[in-house]
């Protein structure tokens, strides 16, 4: 298939993306917009540049919004679907993409406790609250599509024990959401990269030459090359794809 056919695959529908100010999250939006999606996105902190992403989804022709709500916070979470569904009237699809990555070795008495439990908190608790509240709202045929990571299934180095766990209990949750939102048409995937550059794991710093060296490509991946997968999942061509977890990892895993 080629990007031609999903050529305004979603005209009129509207999509959600968490955490859509940098990397992964703003090049899902930017492909969502293209495939003529209006896009809400939200952030943490990066007011500015969520002011910068809706200007340029604006420009391809779209509805766009940002708004601010902590994954961390299960109420503004609920906040910040209620208000994207006001604001655009509904909900089609929800991208659950904001998430961090905390390092902390187990038995390490100087590992910083508070920002591994915040680490639990946003990557497996603004994910399930999110998804309590689209589940209410979103329409028939509708997508919910959550970003886990390969290291949900295979960890090479220490320190990352909760950040795996947190990647690994995405793909649980969307085979039980897949189970009870089927009956309405609307799918639930979970896609796991592997290494992508961005802020969160820029391709020159301390892991990278490592997986790169693990990749079956020798490279890290772009953000782009999962907005694509993700775009696929979100369209019609992907009506019979659900309660699956598709890896994107240059074949790190392979
Ligand atoms: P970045 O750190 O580059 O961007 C993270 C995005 O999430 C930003 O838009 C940020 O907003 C937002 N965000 C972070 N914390 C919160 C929060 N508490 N509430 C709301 N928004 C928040 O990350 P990536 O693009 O690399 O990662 C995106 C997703 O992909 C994550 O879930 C990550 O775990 C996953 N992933 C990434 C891989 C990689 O190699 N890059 C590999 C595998 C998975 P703000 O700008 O306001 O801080």
């Amino acid at each position: 298939m080629t990007d031609q056919h999903l050529a305004k695959s979603l005209a009129g529908k509207t999509a959600l993306v968490t955490g859509g100010t940098r990397g992964i999250g703003a090049a899902i939006a930017r492909r969502l917009a293209a495939e003529g999606a209006n896009v809400a996105i939200s952030y943490a902190a990066s007011s500015a540049k969520s002011e910068e992403i809706v200007h340029e989804l604006e420009g391809l022709g779209v509805r766009a919004a940002a708004f601010k709500a902590d994954q961390a916070d299960a109420k503004q979470v609920t906040k910040l679907v209620q208000d994207v569904a006001a604001k655009f009237g509904g909900l089609d699809i929800l991208v659950n993409n904001a998430g961090v990555f905390t390092m902390g070795t187990a038995g390490d008495s100087t590992a910083d406790i508070v920002a591994l439990d915040r680490q639990l908190a946003v990557n497996i608790g603004g994910v399930v609250a999110a998804v309590r509240e689209a589940a209410k709202i979103i329409g028939q045929n509708g997508r919910i599509i959550t970003i886990g990571s390969n290291g949900a299934e295979r960890m090479p180095f220490p320190g990352s024990a909760e950040y795996a766990g947190s990647k690994a209990a995405l793909s649980a949750f969307g085979r039980g959401w897949s189970r009870d939102l089927g009956p309405k048409g609307v799918t639930v995937n979970t896609v796991q990269p592997g290494p992508i550059a961005t802020d969160m794991n820029p391709d020159t710093g301390n892991f990278a030459d490592m997986l790169k060296g693990m990749s079956a490509l020798r490279r890290y991946g772009k953000p782009e090359e999962v907005a694509s997968l993700v775009a696929f999942l979100a369209s019609p061509s992907a009506s019979y794809i659900t309660g699956a977890t598709i890896t994107i990892d240059g074949g790190v895993s392979a």
